[in-house]
């Protein structure tokens, strides 16, 4: 973070606030599968006096004048994502993922048409029709599950709902899967009922450009993303869409949804994107799924049960019931002992989603201090321990004192 000497004078409560924070972010093992640690190049350019500039409209077309910079600066985030992604259009101005999504949502449906998404509790995002989210208020939401035997989509049954129901949309991406995602199956079935298809690959865009998971860009009408988790750019949402659509897309966003577009963030996002089409960033993908491979071994041979048996991406689901522990007192003890993770459902959870059997771990934080497979495994016996010792304050404390001797010898990216 540096210097916040202004701050410190005009608001020492917020900036104590700020400095409490990034020393937790320091010595705590951040598995949260959607965080990750930006670079101080990116904290950088997102603190900046962008932040003053109004810019409703889009380069060229604005309703206030002084745009000089905002224009080339949205542009080049604009060409960086397309070339990137290799997509027709980029729109760079949602505020955040969930933003997108409706703003695909608006583009493409109208309200009360039939979309077709995946289940919250197995593993699909709120805004993929979930009935407490609005696109599952203002559209007729539908969906479908992942299989009961091994837990992976149940890709026959998405063709079969979608053939029954004719959605007007279909979503394909995930907020809790460990596996790839089959967006061919997704494209060939939207293609069959003539339905538009949007791929959310908020958690996995970073795999995607990394190269270690397949891209849905060349085959749907829309991808939406988050920018902030395994792409590691400041907080914020991004639409990649066919050229075609790239007229309704714009106007989704603006004036459809949104007013003027965050350009401290937009510079934030052009650097995180050039960040991403370099070669270090390609091993980072790689080894985010290394390790969440390893550290899956490692907690199979504590005894936990995976989702699926495994991961083949950033992150797994873990079923505590046969260390017979729910998923919420476990995320709490893991918390004392400097481990950060979220209690989660499993499918068919037999428990309340409050304090469910799960949690959900992910690698891409982790990977960003630079630990590999070693500290994987240490990771996952350190997890065993505190679980098989639930509630013991003499475990917790003495798996905190390695975890903080660990995370002092990898030092995260932005923090000093
Ligand atoms: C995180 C996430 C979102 C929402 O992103 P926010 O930035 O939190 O609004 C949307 N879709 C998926 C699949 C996500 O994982």
């Amino acid at each position: 973070m540096g210097e916040l000497r202004a701050l410190e004078a005009v608001d020492p409560e917020v900036a104590g606030l700020i400095r409490e924070e990034e020393v937790r972010q320091a010595r705590t093992m951040r598995l949260i599968p959607s965080e990750n640690y930006v670079s101080k190049a990116v904290l950088e350019a997102t603190g900046t006096v962008l932040t003053n500039k109004y810019s409703e409209g889009y380069a060229g077309k604005r309703y206030y004048q002084g745009q000089g910079v905002i224009d080339r600066l949205e542009q080049l985030a604009i060409d960086r994502a397309k070339a990137l992604f290799g997509a027709e259009h980029a729109n760079v101005q949602p505020y955040s993922g969930s933003p997108a999504n409706l703003a695909v949502y608006a583009a493409f449906c109208k309200p009360g048409d039939r979309v077709l998404g995946m289940g919250l509790p197995h593993g699909g995002h709120l805004t993929h029709g979930w009935p407490v989210s609005v696109t599952g208020q203002f559209y007729e939401a539908h969906q479908y599950t992942v299989r009961r035997q091994d837990e992976l989509i149940d890709y026959d049954e998405v063709r079969r709902m979608a053939r029954e129901l004719r959605p007007a949309m279909i979503i394909a991406g995930a907020t809790a899967y460990p596996r790839v995602i089959d967006f061919e199956i997704f494209a060939e079935i939207a293609a069959e009922v003539g339905a538009r298809l949007m791929c959310d690959i908020a958690h996995i865009a970073g795999l995607v450009v990394g190269g270690v998971h397949p891209s849905p860009v060349p085959l749907a009408d829309a991808v939406t993303t988050t920018t902030h988790k395994t792409l590691r750019g400041p907080r914020g949402g991004m639409i990649l869409c066919k050229a075609a659509h790239a007229g309704a897309i714009n106007k989704a966003v603006f004036p459809g949804l949104q007013g003027g577009p965050h350009n401290h963030t937009t510079a934030g996002l052009a650097v995180a994107l050039a960040e991403a089409s370099t070669e270090s960033f390609r091993d980072y993908a790689a080894q985010v799924v290394s390790n969440s491979r390893a550290l899956c071994e490692g907690l199979l041979s504590e005894g936990f049960r995976l989702v699926t048996g495994g991961s083949d991406n950033h992150l797994a689901l873990v079923d505590l019931t046969p260390l017979g522990v729910p998923g919420k007192p476990a995320a709490q003890a893991l918390e004392r002992a400097g481990i950060v993770c979220n209690y989660n459902t499993i499918p068919y959870d037999p428990r309340k989603p409050f304090d469910p059997s799960g949690i959900r771990i992910g690698t891409p934080a982790i990977t960003s201090r630079g630990m590999r497979e070693g500290e994987m495994a240490l990771l996952a016996g350190w997890i065993g321990r505190v679980v098989r010792h639930i509630g013991d304050p003499a475990v917790e404390e003495s798996v905190r004192a390695e975890v903080e001797g660990l995370c002092a010898g990898f030092p995260a990216p932005g923090l000093d």
